[in-house]
C-alpha cells in the first residue's frame, strides 16, 4: 500500500478506503475501550486522529505508542464522529518504527518557551509553532524563485569564499588553511597569506552584490539567493552571523524602478504565502494574539498578523527621502518630548528607534526611504546631483525595521574611483569590478533583502533565531 501524507488524508479523498500513514505521535489519550492517537508528519499543522479499539489493540500493544514515537499505521479512513476533525483512521495495524522514551523525551504536551526550544533546536521542528514557521519559510523561498523566474531573471550563484573585503571591513570571517599556531610570517611579522590555500587572504562573503553586478552586465536581470556571513558582534533580535540574502541586480534600472520592483516582489511573496500557508499563518497569528493579551492595553498590536499582511499586500508603500524623514522625526512630539535615545540631525545613520517611529507611529505601513547622505552609505551607490546624497533606498517594515537595503549603482568610472579612494579601497583589489565601468557600463540598480527578516515579518516571530533552522550567533554554533 502507498503511504498517504496527513495533509491528503484530511481532505477525505480516500474516505472508505484502507490507507497507510506514517508520522510521529503527538498525543495519545483514551480509556479501557478505546485510544485516540494524534499523528503528525509535517505535511500540515493538523494531526490525523487514529482510533485504536481495545478489542484490536491491547494496552501492551500500544505501550510504545508514546509522544514523539515514529509510527506506521494502516486502517480505514472514515468520517469522524467526534468533533475537531472531519476524518479519522480506524486502525487495523500499528507498528512502532522508532520509540521515544517518555521519561526522556524533552517535548511535553505543555507549551514550552521559545528560549527552551532553541536549546533543543534538533527537536523543535516537531512543535506546531516551528512546523508552521518552517513551512512558511519554505513557501517564501519557493515564491522568491517563482517571482524572479516569471520575470525572466537569471539565478546566479555568487561565491561564498571571497578575496574582496570591500564591503565588510572588520565584519568578515577569515577562511584559511594555515596552521593557527605557527602560521608563515612575512618579514615584518604579519601572517603571510600568500602561502595560504588561495594565495591571498580570503573571507566568507558578506554580500553577492559585486559579483551580481558583473552578471547583470550580460544577462540584464539576475538575482542571487544564498548564505551570507557577518562577524558583527550584535546580539539583537534581527542579526545573525549566517543569514540568507536575496540580491537582484538589474541593468538599465534607476532608483525608482528599483523601488518599484522591491515593492512588487515583497507583496508577491507575502501573497503567495497567504495563499499557500493560510493555516500556518492563522496559527502563528493566534499565538501572537494570545501573547498580546498579556500586555498592557496601550502596548497591544493594532492589527492581527493576518490583517497586517493583508494590509501590506493591498496598500502602497510610503516613499520619502532621507531628508524628509529627518524632518518628520524633528517635528514629532516624540522628539520634542526627548523620547529618542539617539540624536536626530541631518547626516545621522537612522537608528532602529527612528526607523520604527517612522513605520509604526508615523506612517503605519512599510516605508521606502531614499537618497541618504553619501557618508553613511557604501561607495558603490550613485552620487546624486546635489553632491551630498546618494541614490540609496532602504525599505523599513513595521516590527522589523530595515528589511531591504539597495541603490542605483555608480556607473561613472571617475566618480566611483574617487569614492573608493575616499574610503581607502585600492583600485587594484577591485580591478574586475571597475572593468564593468570601462567596458559597456550602464546605469543599473539592485537591492538586498534579508530573507530571515522577511520570514520574521510573515510569521510574526520576534526573534530572528526562531526563523532559521539552526541559528549562528555570537557564542553559538550548536547543531
Ligand atoms: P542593519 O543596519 O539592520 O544591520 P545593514 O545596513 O547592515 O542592516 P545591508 O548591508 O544593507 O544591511 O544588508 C541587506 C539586508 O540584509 C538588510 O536589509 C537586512 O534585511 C539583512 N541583514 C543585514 N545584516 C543582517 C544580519 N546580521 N542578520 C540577518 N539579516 C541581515
Ligand atoms: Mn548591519
Amino acid at each position: 500500500m502507498q503511504r498517504t501524507k496527513v495533509k491528503d488524508l484530511l481532505t477525505g479523498a480516500e474516505a472508505g478506503k484502507d490507507v497507510l500513514l506514517k508520522g510521529w505521535v503527538r498525543t495519545k489519550r483514551g480509556n479501557k475501550y478505546v485510544n485516540f492517537i494524534a499523528v503528525n508528519d509535517g505535511s500540515t499543522i493538523n494531526t490525523i486522529q487514529v482510533v485504536a479499539d481495545a478489542n484490536n489493540f491491547t494496552e501492551e500493544a500500544l505501550k510504545d505508542v508514546t509522544t514523539g514515537a515514529a509510527v506506521s499505521i494502516t486502517g480505514e479512513l472514515v468520517a469522524s464522529q467526534g468533533k475537531g476533525q472531519a476524518f479519522e483512521v480506524q486502525a487495523k495495524t500499528i507498528e512502532v518504527l522508532g520509540k521515544a522514551d517518555p521519561e526522556a523525551y524533552p517535548l511535553q504536551k505543555k507549551a514550552h518557551s521559545l528560549e527552551f526550544l532553541r536549546e533543543i533546536a534538533h527537536l523543535r521542528f516537531r512543535t506546531n509553532t516551528f512546523g508552521a514557521v518552517f513551512r512558511v519559510r519554505n513557501t517564501l523561498a519557493f515564491a522568491v524563485h517563482r517571482f524572479f523566474n516569471e520575470k525572466g531573471f537569471v539565478y546566479m550563484h555568487t561565491p561564498i569564499i571571497t578575496a574582496s573585503d570591500a564591503e565588510g571591513a572588520g565584519e568578515m570571517f577569515r577562511v584559511t588553511t594555515l596552521d593557527p599556531i605557527n602560521p608563515p610570517k612575512t618579514e615584518d611579522g604579519q601572517v603571510n597569506y600568500s602561502e595560504d590555500f588561495f594565495g591571498k587572504a580570503t573571507n566568507l562573503t558578506v554580500s553577492g552584490q559585486l559579483e551580481g553586478e558583473l552578471a547583470a552586465m550580460a544577462f540584464s536581470d539576475i538575482y542571487t539567493f544564498g548564505p551570507t556571513f557577518r562577524a558583527e558582534n550584535s546580539n539583537t533580535t534581527r542579526h545573525l552571523a549566517e543569514f540568507w540574502m536575496i540580491e537582484p541586480e538589474m541593468a538599465f534600472y534607476d532608483l525608482k524602478m528599483n523601488a518599484d520592483l522591491a515593492e512588487e516582489f515583497i507583496k508577491y511573496i507575502i501573497r503567495y504565502a497567504l495563499e499557500n500557508n493560510r493555516e500556518d499563518i492563522e496559527f502563528l497569528g493566534q499565538r501572537l494574539t494570545e501573547e498580546d493579551k498579556a500586555r498592557p492595553q496601550n502596548e497591544r498590536q493594532e492589527m492581527t498578523l493576518l490583517e497586517k499582511l493583508e494590509f501590506v499586500v493591498n496598500n502602497d508603500f510610503e516613499r520619502v527621502t532621507y531628508t524628509e524623514a529627518i524632518d518628520i522625526l524633528l517635528n514629532s512630539s516624540h522628539y520634542k518630548k526627548k523620547k529618542f535615545q539617539y540624536e536626530v540631525s541631518w547626516g545621522i545613520d537612522l537608528q532602529s528607534e527612528h526607523e520604527r517611529y517612522l513605520v509604526e507611529k508615523h506612517f503605519k505601513k512599510p516605508v521606502i526611504v531614499t537618497d541618504y547622505p553619501k557618508d553613511i552609505k557604501a561607495f558603490y551607490m550613485r552620487l546624486n546631483d546635489d553632491g551630498k546624497t546618494v541614490a540609496a533606498m532602504d525599505i523599513l517594515a513595521p516590527g522589523i525595521g530595515e528589511i531591504v537595503g539597495g541603490s542605483q549603482r555608480e556607473e561613472r568610472l571617475e566618480i566611483l574611483v574617487e569614492r573608493m579612494k575616499g574610503v581607502g579601497i585600492h583600485e587594484e583589489d577591485l580591478w574586475w569590478y571597475l572593468d564593468t565601468r570601462r567596458f559597456g557600463g550602464c546605469p543599473h540598480a539592485g537591492f538586498g533583502l534579508g530573507f530571515e527578516r522577511m520570514v520574521q515579518f510573515v510569521t510574526g516571530m520576534g526573534n530572528i533565531r526562531d526563523v532559521i533552522p539552526f541559528p549562528r550567533t555570537p557564542q553559538n554554533a550548536e547543531f
